[in-house]
């Protein structure tokens, strides 16, 4: 748990942002009774489960947990850190950030990262665009035929020969060479002080997140002997291959406008159809599409096409990326290459045109990996068995139970099989269906959490506490660490809660709290629901202990230990009284 010293500003950006206006400019919303309902942008939902409360500026989507204040929205939605997001939306609140009044976290702790990085990138670029020592990127662009826009947008940049280039031009500027390290950008030297440069002798791109900040490097050999081909930064604080997309800062917005994303691997493939005119492209950067990606994808479109070789090998390697695509809900479609070939050769020798073709020509995968799985049947390759199990895996992986039964009728009609053995087949799941257990929400203890609830719809409750041992009756952590928040900054009002954490769970158990119905109609009822799930807890902390004693006693029958037995059996005599104490209490005061 973190207090954030900035309390008073974001208390300020509160009052001049309303949560309703930030999150119709992502999803559209209904007015309701009490407040507003939308479709949650955070799991592909179908019926609007995100409720909305303008007063209390909060939302909580009581389908995948997803909650918070305007903050936890922002954040979530952009993938920022809470002080990117503090800085940018006290400029959408039009207030200034003074400098002084908060000295420490203004800046994420990232930016000297993103800085270095940005400092790197001009180093590099202006080597390849002035002087001798940029001639063989020159010459290597000039050979390949990319054209001087697309080096110019993406920012390439040449990593001259020689150990020490971009550390000396680091040190003559008094970067701190220690960040520069941690970006990977120069390794310290083993046997000696100092660092040399990573990158030498290559072509660079710089790789950049959604807003166009560079967070890594990618770099092509220019001399065929250079070993390996392409040398990448390492992963960072900033630079995470699995979320990751090559230019995907200047890619999502074709993306959004043509509703679609053609997702290749690397920026090879990607800068050939970019710099050709097809410009709605994604690529990741030495790995398949994760479920991360596709998080990062689903901000800009539900409509992602996949390219692959189309021999075996490049089938197998889509498979993972398609799985992350199906897993997250959506519905990919695939354009299978001709064999031997990736999107970079077959764009260059067969033209945008046919390029385009193929994309509009895509095909559901599903139904494309139905029909090749009896293709391969039909022509004895794989048993009829076998057949069956990979469709019926397959179908357990749709999220969308329309297109899933749509799928498994088209598919009995093809195998001439009947429809229900098909469902049985994918109901029982055979045990793995991962996604199911994703998709839906954490579970809390139940009687902690409406402990919780209760406690946060009416903190003054907390005086109920004091007198009880109460920490040792929540097992839940998050829990424990929100009552304790509770309780030591006597918090009056609880929408202000957010500010003690900056946790995404906090922020969920909190905002869900806060929006949870029923609504408990006065203090009075509040503490005895309250009461009575102290006493619920308390309950059950003696059964769990009964239930060792009970345990214990056996063993010490069995061990014919008189005295120990003796000694269990009164110390069991004491729980079973208290239990029923606790019992006749619970029934008195708390009716459900
Ligand atoms: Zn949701």
């Amino acid at each position: 748990m973190s207090k954030f010293n900035n309390e008073a500003l974001v208390n300020e950006i509160k009052g001049r942002l309303s949560i309703i206006n930030l999150v119709e400019s992502y999803t559209s919303v209904k007015k309701t009774g009490k407040g507003y309902v939308g479709l949650c942008p955070f799991h592909d939902d179908t019926n609007p489960s995100m409720h909305v409360d303008d007063d209390k500026g909060l939302f909580h989507c009581f389908s995948c947990g997803a909650g918070g204040d305007i903050f936890g929205f922002y954040m979530r939605y952009n993938n920022l850190s809470f002080p990117e997001a503090l800085s940018e939306l006290a400029k959408k609140a039009g207030v200034t950030i003074e400098k002084q009044s908060s000295p420490a976290p203004q800046k994420s702790p990232n930016s000297a990262l993103y800085k270095i990085n940005a400092v790197a990138a001009k180093f590099y670029r202006k080597t390849l665009t002035e002087g001798k020592k940029g001639k063989a990127g020159r010459d290597y662009l000039e050979k390949r035929n990319i054209p001087p826009e697309t080096s110019k947008e993406f920012i390439f940049g040449f990593a001259p020969e020689g150990w020490d280039g971009l550390v000396n031009f680091l040190a003559d500027n008094k970067v701190p060479l220690n960040i520069a390290e941690k970006v990977g950008l120069i390794v310290k030297r083993k046997n000696a002080d100092g660092y040399y440069d990573r990158f030498r002798n290559r072509l660079m791109f710089p790789i950049c997140n959604v807003e166009g900040k560079v967070i890594g490097f990618g770099g092509r050999r220019v001399n065929e002997e250079d070993e390996p081909k392409y040398i990448n930064s390492p992963e960072s604080d900033i630079y995470q291959k699995r979320k990751s997309f090559y230019g995907i800062n200047k890619s999502k917005d074709y993306i959004r406008h043509e509703g679609r994303a053609i997702l290749v691997e690397g920026y090879t493939d990607f800068l050939s159809l970019y710099s050709l005119g097809i410009k709605n492209v994604a690529a990741t950067l030495g790995t398949s599409l994760t479920r991360e990606h596709v998080g990062v994808l689903k901000r800009y479109t539900d409509n992602v096409v996949v390219m692959f070789d189309s021999d075996e090998s490049g089938r197998k390697a889509a498979v993972r990326s398609l799985d992350a695509l199906l897993e997250e809900g959506l519905l990919p479609h695939v354009a299978p290459l001709p064999a031997g070939k990736d999107p970079d050769s077959y764009i260059s020798e067969e033209g945008p045109e046919k390029f385009a073709q193929l994309i509009e020509d895509s095909v559901s995968w599903v139904e494309f990996f139905i029909e090749m799985s009896i293709d391969r049947y039909k022509k004895g390759r794989i048993t009829l068995n076998r057949m069956v199990r990979d469709i019926v895996e397959l179908l357990e992986k749709l999220r969308d139970p329309v297109e899933k039964s749509l799928r498994i009728k088209k598919t009995a009609e093809m195998l001439g099989i009947k429809e229900s053995e098909i469902y049985s087949m994918v109901k029982s799941g055979r045990g793995h269906n991962k996604m199911a257990a994703v998709a839906t929400k954490t579970q809390y203890p139940r009687t902690e959490k409406q402990l919780l609830t209760v406690l946060v719809k009416f903190p003054d409750l907390h005086v109920q506490l004091h007198n009880e041992d109460w920490s040792e009756l929540i097992s839940n952590d998050d829990i424990k660490s929100i009552m304790q928040a509770i309780i030591d900054e006597e918090v009056k009002d609880p929408s202000s809660l957010l500010i003690h954490f900056d946790g995404k769970v906090a922020h969920e158990i909190i905002s869900e709290a806060l929006l949870s119905s029923p609504v408990i109609p006065d203090e009075d009822t509040a503490a005895k629901i309250f009461q009575g799930c102290i006493d619920k807890l308390k309950l059950s902390k003696i059964d769990e202990k009964l239930k060792t004693l009970r345990i214990e006693i056996d063993e010490a029958i069995k061990r014919k230990d008189d005295e120990l037995e003796k000694k269990l059996l009164k110390e069991y005599q004491q729980y079973k009284e208290l239990s029923m104490q606790n019992k006749g209490r619970k029934e008195e005061s708390y009716e459900q």
